[in-house]
């Protein structure tokens, strides 16, 4: 019922809020559970591995400009970080 799914994505790194994943041309991220893919359900978006809904930016899916930019405003040692706006996922 819990089985983690094995699947073949690639983590390509971390922000503030959760893994993000590679698959082909694709980038989601994983939930903080169960390194995970989220789906949507009913009551909004849940974790594919326990089905705990999670936040719907789970359920996001990114371009690889927009991951890159997530990552570099995420990462404390990229030295200066000018993004003017979250303009890629807080609205
Ligand atoms: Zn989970």
């Amino acid at each position: 019922m819990t089985t983690i799914p094995e699947d073949t994505v690639e983590i390509v790194g971390y922000d503030a809020i959760s893994a993000i994943a590679r698959d082909g041309d694709l980038y989601y991220r994983l939930t903080n559970c169960h390194q995970a893919s989220a789906t949507g359900v009913q009551d909004g978006t849940a974790c594919r591995a326990c089905y705990e809904l999670v936040d719907p930016i789970f359920g996001a899916a990114y371009t690889a400009a927009e991951v890159a930019k997530m990552l570099t405003a995420a990462d404390p040692f990229a030295g200066i970080v000018d993004v003017p706006t979250n303009d890629g996922w807080d609205t």
